[in-house]
């Protein structure tokens, strides 16, 4: 007989999540489980803004694939996804071709530049571990060049951080925290660096709590952010960004800006045929994309509204996680003969936002408002929480966050 093929395009926080359920439900099962990644690590998204400061180390962001998925019931294949040929249930990779019994895309997200000049070719982007350590360098390399040119170049300290969503939030709470070390580091006066935020909303993180998007925005500001709200980024050059706000176009000098306020979901799913909104593949309740009984979609590559709502779930780490688990109990279902297949239900446990390594807000448990060392304890402890359930309480003594209240 021969035996079932799963395949798992991507170690994300879904495809990594979905392999290590499979591996330990289907251990006598007549499977083989293939995992494909582009790389031989798996690296955590939610802590790249760190890493993108220099807050952390990347070591301490990314985990080596075969230090937690067990090679004897798992092939990882370290390439790149090129396509989906779901019809012919083949995948085709850089370097070979994959068929299938079972699919799981699990393949991400791409930074969305909605068309704005220049963004593409200068902006940079906290999306991967490699953009995220590119971002580390380039900013120390502006502060070690400050000193270097006769002609003190100013657009060298301003930074300026497009999007004031989760993403541009944490980012700038993180920056904060830096800007002090690199100005010491560099001889910098820190009165001489601006960090500024330009968010088209008239506040950061519209549609959170009010009372916590205020208690954010004085935090950052009380360690020198700007905050240019109600403003559009209109135009991003090597040396400069223009703004629009109240009709009138601002340009600043800036060797630094990062795009922090769009994501789609890997053009792969929209180009392999099928049925998509904005991007995503809309799934069924049980995560199966329509019209292909045997095609898993989760994360940030999946469209999935609430029942109860009717409003499209945000695509996050929590979502990814919980959706693998899901997605596992149905492809043993599957292998199993069952029709009936389990619906994923998008419960949230709640949103934690960091505002740096020592403040956060929270809103939990539907209504429950907290910020301050209880928030960073929170944050903290969801992401030791996450390593744990991957590699165990080893993984988590290597790479966890245990200074939990500064
Ligand atoms: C800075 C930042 C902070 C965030 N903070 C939070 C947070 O605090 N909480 C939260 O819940 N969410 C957060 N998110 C969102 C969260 O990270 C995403 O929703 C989550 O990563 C989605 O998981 P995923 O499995 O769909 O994809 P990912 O985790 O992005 O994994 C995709 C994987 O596919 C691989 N891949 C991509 N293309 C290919 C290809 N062609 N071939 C082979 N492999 C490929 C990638 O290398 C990666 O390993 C944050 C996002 C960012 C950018």
């Amino acid at each position: 007989m021969n035996k079932q093929q799963i395949v798992i395009l991507g170690a994300g926080y879904g495809g990594l999540m979905t392999a290590l359920h499979l591996q330990k439900k289907l251990k006598h099962h007549h499977t083989d489980i293939t995992l494909v990644n582009k790389h031989d690590y798996h690296y955590q998204t939610t802590w790249l803004h760190e890493t993108a400061a220099g807050t952390i180390h990347h070591d301490q962001t990314r985990i080596p694939l075969d230090e937690v998925i067990d090679k004897r019931r798992v092939h990882l294949v370290i390439d790149t996804v090129k396509a989906i040929q779901p019809d012919e249930k083949k995948v085709k990779l850089a370097n070979s071709e994959l068929t299938y019994d079972i699919l799981v895309i699990a393949l991400g997200f791409e930074t969305a530049t909605f068309g704005i000049t220049g963004l593409k070719e200068n902006a940079f982007m906290i999306s991967t571990l490699n953009k995220a350590r590119l971002l580390r360098q380039h900013l120390s390399y502006n502060f070690a060049q400050y000193h270097n040119e006769k002609k003190k170049n100013p657009a060298r300290l301003n930074i300026v951080v497009g999007g004031g969503g989760f993403t541009g939030v944490e980012f700038l709470g993180e920056l904060a925290n830096r800007i002090p070390e690199l100005c010491a580091e560099y001889d910098i006066d820190k009165a001489k660096v601006r960090v500024i935020n330009i968010e088209g909303s008239p506040t950061v993180l519209p549609g959170f709590d009010p009372d916590l998007v205020e208690y954010a925005m004085n935090s950052l500001e009380a360690r020198g952010v700007e905050f240019i709200t109600g403003a559009l980024l209109k135009e991003c050059n090597p040396d400069n960004i223009v703004y629009k706000k109240n009709g009138m176009l601002t340009q600043i000098p800036t060797m630094t800006t990062i795009w922090a306020a769009g994501v789609k979901a890997n053009p792969i799913v929209e180009v392999s045929g099928f049925q998509t909104n904005r991007g995503k593949v809309e799934v069924m309740e049980d995560l199966r994309a329509p019209g292909y009984e045997d095609v898993f979609v989760l994360g940030d590559c999946a469209s999935i509204k609430d029942p109860e709502t009717g409003q499209v779930v945000a695509p996050t780490a929590q979502m990814a996680v919980r959706q693998a688990k899901v997605a596992a109990r149905n492809i043993i279902k599957r292998l199993k003969g069952e029709e009936k297949l389990e619906a994923f239900v998008p419960k949230t446990l709640g949103t934690v936002a960091s505002l740096g390594n020592d403040d956060a807000i929270a809103v939990i448990l539907k209504n429950w408002k907290i910020f301050g060392w209880k928030a960073t304890f929170m944050k903290k402890m969801i992401d030791n929480r996450y390593l744990i359930r991957l590699g165990g309480w080893n993984l988590l003594f290597q790479k966890g966050k245990f200074n939990f209240f500064y």
